[in-house]
């Protein structure tokens, strides 16, 4: 078992005097491509990766819910009957609760409410090997995790994708970060070797078999170490920029809008809101292109997608930061067939499509641009896809 899985267990008994009643885990996960077009009602295609988060959990009599993360010192207790009150969209302010504690809480709240179901108490101990805060969705990591042991433990029943609704619900409503389905989704639904290919509108999923070994490649994580905050600044602004623009052209979300509009949405709106509008507009299209490449020539001819996307999110989005940029250029130039950054910007992480036995010259570039550009030092690392989240043990 990992390290996580060990870490979990073990506060869990640490915490409460007793065995877990089971261990469950959900991944974090890598975008392929398709950034921000997921509260767009558009495409992404995601895949997880081996790194997981795990909830050890066990009922308890008393009508309440304990948390506590290896993350975080403090473990937090509160009534079931109490959660609602605790967040933003009942009490108008940010959550009456240390922040990290809104994600398993706020899926406690939006699981009963899904369910409709007043669940027993619970003890719930995170531990977690998904990096926080670069773009890998550690957040999606503990709310899939939570919510796969609760959805278990109060026989709730719910389905994977209406678990991955439930972790939305959390972020969304408890912690008040305004994102979208597409993390959920990967964490809830990743297979081994393939992405998701995922229409954000109907939740309509295909997988898409990467074949990135296959084909002699590998994926090279490149954690900038700059972390982001998606409940504050530019990503609330970005998604105000894409409301506005679908409002202007009279659709109901930019999904609705087409390539060939672009002309016309030109004449109709400020250069700032017209090339927010560009990159959600073109990036649906190069999912589309993707996952059309992918399974007409395989993953070696998707290189060129990747890199368009990275210059739409730098140029159009203003999404990237010097290191990301440093990273992507630093990755193509020792030789990476594609690169771009991953997530939803602001810092986190770039992926790089490289030939397999070129990881190590790969990644000492990377770092030998950093170094130059005075960066701290990224954290580099190979992922594959893997599967979604589930129980352990
Ligand atoms: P990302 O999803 O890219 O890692 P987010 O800002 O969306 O970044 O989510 C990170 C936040 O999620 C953390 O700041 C913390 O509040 C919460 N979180 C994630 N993993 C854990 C964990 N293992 N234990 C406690 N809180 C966590
Ligand atoms: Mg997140």
């Amino acid at each position: 078992m990992t390290t996580a899985h060990d870490a979990a267990t073990a506060l869990f008994i640490e915490l409460t005097g007793r065995e877990p009643d089971g261990v469950w885990s959900a991944p974090g996960r890598v975008n392929l491509i398709g950034e921000h077009t997921d509260y767009n009602d558009g495409f992404v295609l995601p895949f997880a990766i081996p790194h997981r988060t795990v909830a050890a959990a066990g009922l308890r009599t008393d009508g309440r819910v304990q948390v506590c993360s290896t993350f975080a010192p403090e473990p937090v207790e509160v009534a079931l009957d109490e959660l609602g009150a605790l967040f933003p969209t009942v009490t108008g302010a940010g959550p009456a609760v240390p922040e990290w504690a809104a994600y398993p809480l706020g899926v406690a709240w939006a699981l009963a409410e899904a369910s409709s179901l007043i669940g027993g108490g619970v003890d719930i101990a995170i531990g977690s090997d998904v990096p926080i805060g670069a773009g890998l969705s550690s957040s999606a990591a503990i709310e899939g995790a939570t919510a796969s042991a609760l959805n278990d433990l109060w026989r709730a029943g719910l389905d994977r994708t209406a678990l991955a609704r439930v972790g939305r619900r959390a972020e969304n409503e408890a912690v008040g970060a305004p994102t979208g389905i597409m993390d959920q989704m990967a964490s809830m639904l990743g297979e081994p070797d393939a992405a998701i290919f995922l229409d954000c509108r109907t939740l309509d999923t295909q997988l898409v078999p990467l074949g990135v070994a296959e084909a002699g490649l590998a994926i090279l994580v490149m954690d900038t170490r700059v972390t982001h905050a998606h409940s504050t600044g530019g990503y609330s602004e970005r998604r105000a920029a894409c409301e506005r623009g679908a409002a202007i052209m009279g659709v109901p979300a930019l999904r609705d809008v087409s390539v060939a509009d672009l002309s016309r949405a030109a004449h109709l709106m400020d250069d700032v809101t017209f090339r927010r509008v560009r990159h959600v507009v073109t990036e649906d299209q190069r999912v589309l292109d993707t996952v059309r490449v992918l399974r007409e020539q395989g993953a070696r001819a998707i290189g060129d997608l990747l890199v368009a996307s990275h210059a739409s999110m730098r140029d159009d989005f203003e999404i990237s930061v010097p290191e990301l940029d440093t990273a992507v250029e630093a990755a193509l130039a020792a030789g990476a067939l594609g690169a771009r950054m991953t997530g939803g910007g602001f810092g986190g992480a770039a992926i790089a499509l490289i030939e397999a036995d070129a990881v190590e010259v790969v990644s000492a570039a990377v770092s030998a641009a950093f170094a130059d550009a005075g960066f701290a030092a990224p954290h580099l690392f190979t992922v594959v896809p893997a599967a979604g989240a589930g129980r352990d043990a």
